[in-house]
């Protein structure tokens, strides 16, 4: 697709791929070493991969991890995360997972993770429920 950043990617960002899939770093990352795996077809997102499409991303996901754990002995932890549709926070509408590598101490209460989505719901202990 002509407009679309994934589709129009630099090829010389491109650190691993398969058939279906690309995987770079993220121009933007949220850590250091910030992985997207992205379809080479311009699809809307994840959910409209079929499961065998799907399992062979998830293959892909845990390729990097290991991948990752060995480049970077800091890495202690991740989060794994797709955005799907406008209102959950996708820029990009071309099916991309996010593997954002964690490191002891890399903020200062990282409790809750990616419930942190929606500001001020991240550590459940301290909502008034
Ligand atoms: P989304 O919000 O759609 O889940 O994520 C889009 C991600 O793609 C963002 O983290 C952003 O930093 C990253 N990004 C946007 N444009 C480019 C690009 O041209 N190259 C790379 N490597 N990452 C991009
Ligand atoms: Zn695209």
């Amino acid at each position: 697709m002509k407009t679309c950043a994934f589709c129009n990617i630099n090829k010389k960002r491109i650190i691993a791929e398969d058939d279906n899939f690309f995987v770079v770093k993220d121009i933007y990352p949220v850590t250091d070493l910030h992985t997207l795996i992205i379809t080479k077809k311009h699809i809307q997102s994840f959910f409209d991969l079929d499961i065998k499409k799907q399992k062979l991303c998830i293959d892909v996901v845990n390729d990097q991890r290991k991948k990752l754990l060995l480049d970077d002995s800091t890495i202690t932890g991740f989060n794994v995360g797709i955005n799907i549709g406008k209102d959950a926070g996708q820029t990009v509408e071309h099916c991309h997972i996010h593997i954002i590598p964690r490191r002891k101490g890399d903020m200062n209460n990282p409790k809750g993770g990616v419930r942190g989505v929606i500001p001020g719901k991240q550590n459940y202990e301290m909502l008034d429920l």
